[in-house]
């Protein structure tokens, strides 16, 4: 039972916990999915913050281009060409690139696309570099889309890495080409002015508007990175690693970048937000300066798009997950401490109640067994008496049927009138629960008698069934007749059934009390059959027998109902008469003399035995309790005359006292 028990508790443990860590788990989604809305919702304000900042140097720079095709330097050189207006022309592209810092080269190149001036910027300022190092750029691109702009057209080349005499310059050095053309006062076209911006500081700026937590990265349209926390992965198609694109490390990704516009998306636990990268829609709310950007800006129709995707790992999306903090994950081992212990203490206690309930169930069978198939009757009665429960031995004994007593009648209508008194008092013992008990006469269902001993054995609570108790009913009729015969035996001769000399003492005791009490004489007469041996020898001790009997049921008969007579032994009665004088008790023994004699016994032989008694009277005219013995001895005295003086004869002792 223990073991099953132990079970039990461990199987519970382990759906309670199951289930806790099901619901951890199913709390734990939206959680997590807050956590990922707010990546992505970081991911996409800073995107959109990356867009404005490349818009807003896309501007600066387009503007700076303008201003410097607008630049008197530039224009007087461009009016007339001479060497002093070479002079301005130079310094006023050295001051540009002073004043701004990022362009790395700012040219001026004919329309053949000879490189006229050349300013560098080093780290400690611009400079002009020697007219001998000046190139010819006509077969570069970005002259010939330059030569090809419309007025007031800018030209942006697709990013680069400088190069310097056809080798990349180190450390790398990203560069997006702007072009001006530039015209006369007659609006024909006169060159181009060329700036090298240096894409890096962007780059870098871009880089720092993201924390710590996120990786933004800068794609090319074909899938190469410009930026790249990763720095080997850059500039791929530059440095001869054509594999080194997006597409070739997450072609999945890749191929949701290139179809929809801008989306987060989780890969294997890493939170990633693109946005396509459109330099001239960014500035779509209105704020731009410029009606129509496309229009202005040549060059940006497929190789200046990028992307921007910026990557948080698993780890870092999580930093901040209350679960991975350290008071959270006591809180879940406390959680499962306290389930643990909980399910320990409902299967103890439900199996503490089980065992209880069976040790009830199995008692009250037993004393439902007990009850019904006890060796006596039981019956069980409302405070009212009503029946309420009966046992089979009370039914045997009384032969009714269950149906019959149950709930219909009660416990007096089966007493007899005689037993009244003892069944209140039985009723009373039930109600205060007194172990008392009683002696009934109870009536059968066909009319017998039935004496039994009625015992209250318990008490009930009269809440529940308005029952008040249940006694215990054993029939004890042959007790009660053994018991009258040992009455019988013990009180009475047993040949002729008269009194014996000890009844004989009782019987006169209490009468003379009551004549003491209430006045009047008391006679006694002194009996004994005329040569009775005589009888004996001649007839056989059977047939004297036969004669003391017949004179013991005369004798009654004749006798008074309160006249005692008794067999004092052998062939020697006792009669006492209360309330009769001297001359009354004479003549009873007169009467009782004659009618004996009259009275002979014949045998079943046909025999015939007459016999005589002679009698002695006395008399106690104011009896007293202490006076029985010597009123006997004068009857005997009595009779002791009448036998001398010859027998069948009364006498009387004198005198009277
Ligand atoms: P008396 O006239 O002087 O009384 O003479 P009696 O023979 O009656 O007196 P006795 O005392 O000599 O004899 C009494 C006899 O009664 C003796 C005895 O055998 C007989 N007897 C005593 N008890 C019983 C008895 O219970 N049954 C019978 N059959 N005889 C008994
Ligand atoms: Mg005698
Ligand atoms: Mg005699």
């Amino acid at each position: 039972m223990y073991r099953a028990m132990r079970k039990r508790q461990i199987k519970w443990t382990v759906i309670v916990f199951i289930l806790l860590a099901g619901i951890l788990y199913l709390g734990k989604i939206p959680y997590d999915e807050i956590l990922r809305t707010e990546v992505h919702t970081r991911h996409m304000q800073l995107m959109k913050t990356a867009s404005m900042l490349r818009q807003e140097k896309l501007l600066d720079v387009v503007q700076d281009a303008r201003r410097l095709a607008l630049n008197s330097g530039v224009k007087s050189y461009i009016e007339t060409p001479t060497a002093d207006h070479r002079n301005k022309m130079q310094r006023a592209l050295i001051n540009t690139s002073n004043v701004y810092g990022r362009y790395d080269q700012i040219r001026y190149i004919d329309l053949q696309g000879m490189e006229q001036v050349r300013v560098d910027y080093a780290d400690d300022g611009a400079y002009a570099v020697a007219d001998t190092i000046l190139q010819s750029k006509a077969d570069s691109t970005y002259v010939t889309e330059g030569l090809a702009l419309d007025e007031d057209q800018v030209y942006f080349s697709p990013i680069d890495l400088n190069r310097e005499n056809g080798t990349l310059e180190r450390p790398l050095k990203p560069v997006i080409r702007l072009v001006q053309k530039v015209t006369d006062s007659d609006g024909e076209p006169q060159g181009l002015l060329v700036l090298n911006y240096a894409a890096g500081e962007f780059l870098n700026q871009f880089r720092a508007l993201f924390p710590d937590l996120d990786q933004p990265m800068l794609l090319n349209n074909e899938g190469y990175w410009l930026l790249n926390a990763q720095a080997d992965k850059t500039w791929g198609w530059l440095l001869g690693q054509p594999q080194q694109t997006l597409g070739a490390e997450r072609p999945a990704l890749w191929k949701k970048m290139q179809t929809t516009p801008g989306q987060t998306m989780e890969l294997d636990g890493d939170l990633f937000s693109y946005q396509r990268f459109d330099a001239v829609n960014v500035a779509t709310n209105g704020l731009s300066s410029y009606a129509d950007e496309r229009k202005l800006i040549r060059g940006i129709s497929t190789s200046a798009k990028w992307f921007m995707l910026v990557q948080t790992r698993s780890p870092q999306w999580h930093v901040g997950a209350a679960y991975l903090r350290p008071w959270f994950r006591v809180f879940v081992v406390g959680l499962f401490l306290m389930a643990a212990m909980l399910v320990y203490f409902v299967i103890a206690s439900r199996e503490q109640r089980r065992v209880s309930r069976a040790a009830q169930r199995g008692q009250l069978a037993d004393f439902k067994d007990l009850y019904e198939n006890a060796p006596i009757g039981y019956v069980t009665v409302s405070a009212s008496g009503l029946i309420t429960n009966v046992n089979h031995m009370l039914l045997a004994y009384l032969g009714y049927q269950r149906e019959e007593l149950l709930n219909d009648c009660y416990f007096m209508d089966l007493v007899d009138d005689e037993s009244r008194a003892g069944l209140e008092g039985l009723m009373h013992s039930l109600g205060a629960g007194e172990h008392e008990q009683y002696r009934l006469e109870m009536r059968c269902k066909h009319g017998e008698r039935l004496t039994v001993l009625c015992s209250v054995s318990s008490r009930l609570s009269t809440s529940s069934m308005l029952t008040v108790g249940r006694c215990s009913v054993q029939d004890i009729s042959q007790q009660v007749s053994l018991e009258r015969s040992l009455e019988r035996l013990a009180y009475s001769d047993s040949l002729t059934g008269l009194a014996n000399r000890r009844h004989f003492d009782e019987l006169a005791s209490r009468e003379l009390k009551r004549l003491q009490r209430e006045g009047g004489p008391l006679t006694a007469l002194a009996l004994d059959v005329d040569r009775f041996k005589a009888v004996n020898d001649r007839y056989g001790h059977a047939a004297g027998d036969k004669v003391l009997k017949s004179l013991a049921r005369h004798g009654e008969k004749l006798l008074r109902g309160t006249d005692i007579l008794a067999r004092f032994g052998g062939e020697e009665f006792t009669v006492l008469l209360p309330g009769a004088t001297q001359e009354q008790g004479r003549n009873k023994a007169e009467a009782l003399r004659q009618a004996l004699a009259e009275a002979p016994v014949t045998l079943q032989a046909g025999e015939v035995i007459h016999y005589t008694v002679s009698i002695g009277v006395a008399t106690l005219a104011r009896p007293e309790e202490t006076q029985l013995p010597a009123l006997l001895k004068r009857a005997d005295e009595a009779l002791y005359q009448a036998k001398r003086s010859g027998r069948n004869r009364v006498c009387v002792a004198e005198p009277e006292c």
